[in-house]
C-alpha cells in the first residue's frame, strides 16, 4: 500500500489519475468548436489538456486579461518573500504550443439555442460545446457599510494581482504595535484554508519586523480546515493562546462574525464587538462570477450545479461549468480540484467527440498550508462519484499528522512549492 508521502508525490508529478485515454485521429472532428469562458488554473488546464486529447479540433479561449496571477503562493508575496512577477502567467504558450485562440475579451451572453457567445467587444463566437470557468464573484453588500470600493481602503487580496498589491503594501507599512484585522466569511469560498495560511505568513512577518504587532481573526465560522494543525503551529511559532498572542481566531460563536465595517474609523463590528484596526483585511462572501449568474447557470443557487460524470451544466445542455464557480459537491473550490475538474471534464467531451460512453472519474484535492519558512501542512483528500445521487465522497483523507517532527514539516514546505510548479505547468506552460 502507497505511503501518505507516496500518494502525495505521485500527484505532484502528474496529477492525471483515470483510466482509459483515448486520442481521437478523426480529422474530420475539425470544425467542432470549444469556446472557454476564463483563462484561470481551470480554464486553462482544460485548454491544454483538452488539446492533448483531440489534436484537430478548434480551441478558443476568452479572457479580458491579459496576464493571470495567481494566488496560490500569493501570501508569500504578501509579506515579501516573492515578487508579483513570479505570479504571473501569460496565455502565450497555449496560443503557440497549443494552439489555442486567445480572445481578449469578455463573454457577455450565452445564447445556448444558437450556440453562441455575445463578447463586450461585439463578437459573436459560436460554439458546440461551452465551458464555463468564470470563477467566483463577491458579495459585498452582506456587510454593513463595505461595499466594492471599500476593497481599495481595506483589500481582500481574494484576486490576483492588484489587490494584492494593494494588501501587500498595507502590511509592509503597517506600525510596529499595529493591529491587522482579518474577516473570514461563511463556507463556501475559494481556498477554505487559505485565511488561515495567510495569517500564518502574516504573523511570521510581525514577529521579525513589527514585534508589537498582531493578527486579529474574526470568523463566521467555528471551524475551520486543518485546524489542529494549524493551531498546533501558532501555539509553537505565535504564542497563540497566550495573553500576548501574535494571532488571535475569535469564531463565530465566540463573537468573531463580522457584521459592520466603518471606513471612516477603521472599525469592524461583529455579531458582540467593536474592534478598530490598523489594517482592515474583509474576504467577502462569496458566489459564482457574474457571468455565471446572469446566464442561468447558477439557478436559484449561489453556484453552478453539474453532472459530476462529466461537469455539464445541470441546467443548460452542452455548457460545462468547472473551477470555482461549479458546485460539485464535495469539492472544495481550490487550484488543484479546479484542475482535476478541467480533465474530467476534457475527457467527457473527447469522449463524446468519438461518440463513446462517459467513463467514472474520480477526484482528488491536495492543498498545502505555509505556516511559517520551513514549516507546511498539507491535506490529501480523494473523491468517489456516488452514480446515483452525483455527489462526490471522499473515500480517502489524510492531514498533516499532529505527531510530526521538523523534519516532515520542513519536507511538506518543500512540497508546497513543488505542487505550485505543478499546477502552474500543467495550466499555463
Ligand atoms: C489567497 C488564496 C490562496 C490560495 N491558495 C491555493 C493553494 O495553495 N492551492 C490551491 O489548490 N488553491 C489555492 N487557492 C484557490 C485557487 O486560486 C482557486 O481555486 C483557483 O484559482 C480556481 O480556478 P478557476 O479557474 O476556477 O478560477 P479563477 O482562477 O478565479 O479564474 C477565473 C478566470 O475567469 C475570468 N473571467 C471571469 N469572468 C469572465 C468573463 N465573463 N469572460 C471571460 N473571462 C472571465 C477571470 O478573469 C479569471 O481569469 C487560493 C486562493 C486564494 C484566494
Amino acid at each position: 500500500m502507497n505511503s501518505r508521502r507516496d500518494v502525495l508525490k505521485g500527484l505532484i508529478l502528474g496529477p492525471v489519475f483515470f483510466g482509459g485515454l483515448s486520442h481521437s485521429n478523426a480529422k474530420e472532428n475539425y470544425r467542432y468548436n470549444i469556446v472557454i469562458i476564463g483563462g484561470g488554473f481551470a480554464g486553462a488546464t482544460f485548454a491544454k489538456s483538452m488539446r492533448l486529447l483531440q489534436p484537430f479540433i478548434t480551441i478558443s479561449l476568452l479572457e479580458p486579461n491579459e496576464h493571470y496571477y495567481s494566488c496560490p503562493m500569493g501570501a508569500e508575496y504578501l509579506v515579501g518573500k516573492r515578487s508579483l512577477n513570479s505570479l504571473r502567467f501569460s496565455y502565450e504558450a497555449l496560443a503557440k504550443l497549443y494552439n489555442i485562440s486567445i480572445l481578449k475579451d469578455e463573454a457577455l451572453a450565452i445564447d445556448s439555442i444558437s450556440k453562441t457567445i455575445h463578447t463586450q467587444q461585439n463578437n459573436v463566437i459560436r460554439y458546440d460545446r461551452c465551458i464555463v470557468a468564470c470563477g467566483v464573484g463577491f458579495k459585498y453588500n452582506t456587510i454593513s457599510g463595505y461595499s466594492r470600493v471599500d476593497s481599495i481602503k481595506s483589500p481582500h487580496a481574494w484576486t490576483g494581482g492588484k489587490q494584492q498589491k494593494l494588501l501587500r503594501d498595507k502590511i509592509l507599512g503597517i506600525p510596529d504595535g499595529g493591529v491587522l484585522l482579518m474577516s473570514v466569511p461563511v463556507d463556501d469560498y475559494k481556498c477554505p484554508p487559505g485565511p488561515y495560511e495567510r495569517a500564518s505568513l502574516i504573523a511570521e512577518y510581525f514577529k521579525a519586523h513589527k514585534p508589537k504587532s498582531r493578527i486579529v481573526i474574526l470568523d463566521a465560522k467555528n471551524r475551520f480546515p486543518k485546524q489542529a494543525q494549524f493551531e498546533l503551529a501558532w501555539r509553537k511559532l505565535y504564542r497563540y493562546e497566550t495573553k500576548n498572542p501574535i494571532i488571535e481566531w475569535i469564531s463565530e460563536a465566540d463573537g468573531g462574525a463580522v457584521v459592520g465595517y466603518n471606513s471612516k474609523n477603521m472599525e469592524l463590528m461583529t455579531t458582540k464587538y467593536r474592534f478598530e484596526g490598523s489594517v482592515i483585511n474583509i474576504i467577502p462572501p462569496q458566489q459564482a462570477a457574474s457571468f455565471a449568474r446572469s446566464n442561468n447557470l447558477t439557478g436559484t443557487q449561489d453556484w453552478c450545479p453539474v453532472n459530476t460524470q462529466t461537469m455539464e451544466s445541470l441546467l443548460i445542455p452542452n455548457i460545462h461549468v468547472i473551477g470555482d464557480c461549479a458546485y460539485a459537491e464535495m469539492l472544495p473550490k481550490s487550484a488543484f480540484a479546479a484542475a482535476c475538474q478541467a480533465r474530467v471534464c476534457a475527457i467527457a467531451i473527447s469522449r463524446i467527440i468519438q461518440d463513446l460512453p462517459p467513463l467514472d472519474p474520480e477526484f482528488a484535492n491536495v492543498c498545502y498550508s505555509l505556516c511559517a519558512n520551513d514549516y507546511a501542512i498539507s491535506v490529501y483528500i480523494k473523491y468517489l462519484r456516488n452514480s446515483h445521487n452525483n455527489i462526490l465522497e471522499i473515500s480517502d483523507l489524510q492531514n498533516t499528522p499532529i505527531s510530526s517532527n521538523d523534519e516532515q514539516y520542513v519536507k511538506e514546505f518543500s512540497s508546497a512549492h513543488q505542487m505550485f510548479s505543478s499546477l502552474t505547468r500543467e495550466a499555463f506552460l
